[in-house]
């Protein structure tokens, strides 16, 4: 895994030493600990959500521009893998997950793993404002246009990374910077997400 991320271009120390540090074998399915080290996503539980693909999680990770100490969110907690990777570079962080069986088993799990992630069930869309504001932030599903909530919750100079769907070129990785008051965004390439489902995501499959 640690070879194909070079090959791939991820170039950030703290990144690789975080990557080569978390267990991902101890986020994925028992069944799956084989398979835990290929660069796929691969199913967390039987409604089709799934723990990122390791080279999408160390973009988005190397993209945060994390630093030590750094007060983090991650969208969409899942298995808790990239919150750990996100830890393990010296962030603390908070996590939110909007499905209540994989918030509290990432939250057991990363305890008992001991990262600094605090795991909170909700809709991660309008971010946590009562942990806010963060120095980086991360969502792990595809919103449909820049999450302005979650923007507003970024201290200046902060980052946040998002898969938007509708984009010019498809599904489209993009950071957002706060720059002296402004958002500037820039593309950091096509992606593939689950959907960011939410107030201001998309509605739940069947809801009207
Ligand atoms: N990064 C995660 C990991 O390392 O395992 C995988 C994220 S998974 C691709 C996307 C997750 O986002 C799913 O667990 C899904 O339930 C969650 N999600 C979707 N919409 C959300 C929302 N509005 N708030 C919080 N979580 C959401």
């Amino acid at each position: 895994m640690m070879a194909s991320l070079i090959e791939h271009g991820i170039r950030s120390p703290a990144v690789l030493h975080a990557m080569a540090g978390v267990p991902r074998e101890e986020f994925v399915l028992e069944g799956d600990r084989d398979r835990a080290y290929a660069d796929r996503a691969l199913p967390i539980d039987a409604e089709g959500q799934t723990i990122s693909q390791p080279l999408m999680v160390a973009l988005v990770v190397e993209a945060l521009e994390l630093h030590q100490g750094d007060r983090a969110l991650d969208v969409g907690t899942g298995s808790g893998y990239q919150a750990a990777v996100m830890a393990a570079c010296g962030a603390h962080v908070v996590s939110i997950e909007r499905v209540g069986s994989l918030a509290a088993s990432a939250a057991e799990r990363l305890r008992r793993l001991d990262y600094d992630v605090e795991v909170v069930e909700g809709d991660g869309s309008l971010g946590v404002p009562e942990r806010a504001p963060f120095d980086a932030i991360a969502v792990g599903a595809a919103a449909p246009r820049l999450p302005l909530e979650l923007a507003r919750q970024l201290v200046e100079g902060g980052r946040l990374v998002v898969p938007i769907t509708d984009s010019p070129i498809g599904e489209e990785l993009t950071r957002l910077r706060l720059v002296n008051g402004r958002w500037e965004t820039e593309s950091l390439g096509p992606c593939r997400f689950v959907p960011l489902i939410g107030a201001d995501g998309y509605q739940e499959a069947g809801s009207s």
